[in-house]
């Protein structure tokens, strides 16, 4: 095998016969290409809702590419399921009469959402100055140059040269913090991008009231209040979305991931009324896109999809999942085997208070997908997982930590 395929957040010199080969998924398990079965409790990367294997999706995706595999979206054409699936989103979201653009991938949809940001700033302020946009320390927000910029993990920021300018940030649960460089800032400031849920951050759920918080500095400064949904989106907090699990609604919202599952790559941006009509009323030419926005067979995967998590009812069933999982890192907790617990809905981090690395290697070893972050360990498994998968994930820990 040549090592020809450079692996995202890996070092180069890994041989590509040193990575763990997934050669078939089902439901909420995985197979490698020596026959050994997994549980998969990060839903392959935070995302896939329904499970694997879900024949109705890839029938669907099968169908569309056989009618039309694709065709752009640019002014003058559109398709069916890209507008079909635009409205089913809207309608799941705080939104209802709002607008979604579609791209591909959240960094995407997240690059989207700034530009979109900087540009009803520079409507609001014509000497163009409205432009800062804030960040939060531990976010992530994907790896194009607007997402590293506006990433609050800064081992992923530097080594890249200059990245994007007026980006300031401030401490993920301090709303004190934002309010100072609010009020040095105020009226520069054009946007806040702010995760509901911190996901590769380390699953920090924000403490009370700190999102109600920045919506009211947003308020009072004329700026937008983005929630960068890829990870929080579709069901994974209990809700079809973070904003309303927590009450408190966005003005943009990045969506991703869990749209589709991860069947087809898929993701956009919501937009609320209000900042609709800035763009109808004000924007004579939306001068952006992607040659794949609003990609046929993907919105097929989209629809599919988002009928699955309704159908099967996964939303609540997030709930449950979340609550077995709470009550196995908090029993944990009380044998001191882990030293603090976070999460909410169907995502949540054990704080082991050490490198969280060589025990996902163990986990791994026995049959079980966790993500390491620092010196947490994080489950976010498919909303299919069964409660006696759920018990297998959480004993393998148990027995590491032992
Ligand atoms: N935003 C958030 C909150 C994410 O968790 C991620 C990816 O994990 C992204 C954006 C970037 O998404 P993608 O990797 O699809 O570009």
């Amino acid at each position: 095998m040549s090592n020809a395929f450079l692996h995202s957040f890996s070092a180069p010199t890994k041989s590509e016969s040193d990575f763990v080969k997934i050669v078939k998924a089902e439901g909420a398990l995985l197979w490698d290409d020596a026959g050994k079965e997994y549980i998969d409790g990060l839903a392959n990367l935070w995302l896939c809702q329904v499970g694997h294997g879900q024949q109705e999706i890839a029938d669907a995706v099968y169908e569309q590419m056989n009618q039309m595999a694709a065709y752009n979206t640019f002014d003058p054409f559109t398709n069916g399921p890209a507008a079909e699936v635009a409205e089913m989103i809207a309608a799941r979201s705080p939104h209802p009469d709002g607008r979604v653009f579609l791209a591909c991938s959240g960094s995407e949809a997240v690059d989207t959402a700034i530009k979109m940001s900087r540009l009803v700033g520079q409507l609001k302020d014509a000497g163009g100055d409205k432009q800062i946009i804030i960040r939060r320390t531990g976010g992530y927000h994907g790896t194009n140059l607007g997402g590293t910029s506006v990433q609050g993990i800064e081992v992923n920021r530097v080594g890249w040269g200059d990245l994007v300018p007026h980006f300031l940030e401030v401490s993920n649960d301090d709303i004190e913090d934002a309010a100072k460089v609010f009020a040095e800032h105020g009226n520069k400031i054009a946007a806040v991008m702010c995760e509901p849920v911190q996901g590769a951050g380390g699953v920090n759920v924000p403490p009370p009231g700190y999102l109600e918080g920045l919506r009211r500095l947003c308020d009072d400064n004329d700026a937008l209040l983005i929630f960068d949904e890829v990870i929080s989106g579709f069901g994974r907090t209990g809700s079809w979305f973070g904003a309303q699990t927590f009450g408190v609604t966005p003005d943009l919202m990045t969506f991703a991931k869990g749209v589709t599952s991860g069947y087809q790559p898929l993701s956009g941006v919501i937009m609320s009324r209000q900042v609709a009509n800035i763009f109808e009323s004000d924007v004579a030419k939306f001068m952006h896109g992607y040659t794949y926005s609003g990609h046929p067979a993907a919105c097929a995967a989209g629809i599919a999809n988002i009928k699955i998590i309704e159908r099967e009812g996964l939303i609540d069933r997030a709930n449950e999942i979340g609550e077995i999982i709470r009550t196995g890192l908090e029993a944990m907790q009380s044998d001191g085997q882990v030293k603090a617990v976070h999460g909410i809905g169907a995502i949540w981090a054990a704080d082991i208070g050490r490198d969280a690395f060589p025990v996902r290697d163990a986990m791994l070893d026995a049959g079980v997908v966790v993500r390491p972050i620092g010196e947490r360990i994080a489950f976010c498994p498919p909303l299919v997982i069964t409660d006696a998968q759920i018990t297998t994930m959480l004993d393998a820990l148990a027995a590491q930590l032992d």
